[in-house]
């Protein structure tokens, strides 16, 4: 165990909530969510309720949430009373910002004018629909439980309800997939005019259905080059469309970005809530209990036990330890991050972002510049064609660095540069 100290600054936070329930299990998904196990969704959002509460006396009464997502697995499976619930407790337990950007993501046979009213009149601000696909075909062999029509059905029915800022997820490099295939699925979604969209290439995750039937032979394997055109198709085509290209796998109409996720790639804190939650706060990631039932039950364990008099500091500086973090939230694994690991996360995370790394922010906030860190490796890769620095506004010196177009196809090399010798 680790015995860091960290002190923190009690201001904004994110906080994201993991139900990790779904009807049926996709044959792509190794999500932590189960299929199966919604007599558990009682005690289960008691558990949510009751670890917000114990994390709200430990941060303190000024840790201000400016964004909550509620994710999984499938939060519109939960009844609207619950997701109310949770709401609430959110906004005793912690301080919530009055605009607070409150996302729910859903799956789009469950959506009905009553959930959607709901969940609008409980506060839900931003709905996110895991569409994938606009082909019946590929909704299919991704065992997904909806059918094309059934998804923009959902979107128009969000938009009547009172949805705004409503996100649509969709994938490519699918087996079988063509491009004129992606195409039309790509057109399908522009013509609702979503505010955003999340496009991730399938991933093959190893022990998945999928895995096992392509290592099998059973259904042929993508193909990466075919998945890289369907990505610069999807630059192209939603460039026109007026979307901003604000992330490598998200593009949003101009202030309709993902705060919460934004949170996340600029490296900056989040405490994260149920079975397998990651959270990053006070110098230290850690993650909670992985299976439902023992989650609830630890839970439980801590909230009636010692910690339930737990108490924050009141005057809005409190110091953060392994031991504290362990009597707050029922803790798997936990790690403590130093400067150097933290530096090359905030490079590796804030390179996905369009406006890149800005050599004043990076400056700010480690006290040494870029350069002096990564000078050799931001050189390197400016050479091949990765990555590049763009001015600042009038000095004429590097203001930011960002990644190429060509950058973005080959991400994951250039991360790596910077993780290489941290890990
Ligand atoms: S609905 Fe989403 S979280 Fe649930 S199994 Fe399918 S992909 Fe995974």
């Amino acid at each position: 165990m680790s015995t860091s100290v960290h002190a923190v600054h009690q201001g904004y936070l994110s906080l994201y909530l993991h139900i990790p329930f779904c009807r049926t299990k996709c044959n792509y998904c190794d999500f932590n969510t189960y299929a199966g196990i919604e007599s558990l969704i009682p005690a289960y959002v008691d558990a949510l309720v009751r670890g917000m509460e114990m994390w709200g006396r430990a941060v303190g009464p000024k840790s201000r949430v400016d964004t909550v997502f509620l994710g999984g697995g499938t939060p519109s499976l939960l009844p609207v009373e619950d997701t109310d619930r949770i709401l609430q407790t959110c906004a005793t337990a912690f301080e919530l910002s009055p605009g607070a950007e409150v996302t729910l993501e859903s799956n789009p046979g469950d959506l009905t004018h009553r959930l959607l009213e709901g969940l609008l009149a409980v506060g839900v601000n931003r709905l996110s629909i895991g569409v994938q696909s606009f082909n019946n075909a590929h909704l299919v062999a991704l065992t997904r439980r909806h059918s094309a029509a059934e998804a923009a059905q959902a979107f128009r029915m969000a938009r009547d309800a009172g949805f705004d800022s409503i996100n649509l997820d969709l994938m490519y490099g699918l087996p079988r997939q063509s491009l004129s295939d992606w195409v039309e699925t790509l057109d399908e979604a522009l013509g609702l005019s979503p505010r955003h969209l999340s496009l991730y290439a399938l991933t093959l995750e190893e022990g998945t259905p999928l895995w096992k039937d392509v290592d099998t032979g059973a259904v042929p394997e993508s193909d990466s080059d075919l998945a890289a055109d369907m990505y610069l198709h999807a630059e192209e085509a939603l460039g026109r469309a007026g979307f901003v290209h604000y992330e490598i796998s998200n593009w949003a109409k101009p202030g309709y970005e993902c705060r919460h996720n934004l949170t996340y790639w600029r490296n900056g804190s989040y405490l994260g809530l149920g079975a397998g939650a990651h959270s990053y706060y006070g110098g230290y990631r850690f993650s909670d209990e992985r299976n439902p039932r023992r989650y609830i039950e630890r839970v439980t364990g801590l909230y009636e036990g010692r910690n339930n008099g737990q108490r924050g500091p009141a005057d809005g500086r409190m110091v953060v330890t392994a031991e504290m973090l362990r009597r707050t939230a029922p803790i798997d694994h936990l790690e403590a991050i130093d400067e150097g690991l933290e530096m090359a996360e905030t490079m590796m995370m804030g390179l996905r972002l369009m406006e890149g790394v800005s050599y004043e922010g990076f400056d700010g906030r480690f006290g040494r510049s870029l350069d002096s860190m990564y000078g050799a490796e931001v050189e390197e890769l400016v050479g091949l064609g990765l990555l590049e620095r763009c001015p600042s506004t009038g000095s004429g010196r590097a203001g930011l660095i960002r990644l190429t177009p060509r950058g973005r196809l080959l991400g994951n090399e250039v991360f790596g540069r910077f993780l290489s010798d941290e890990v």
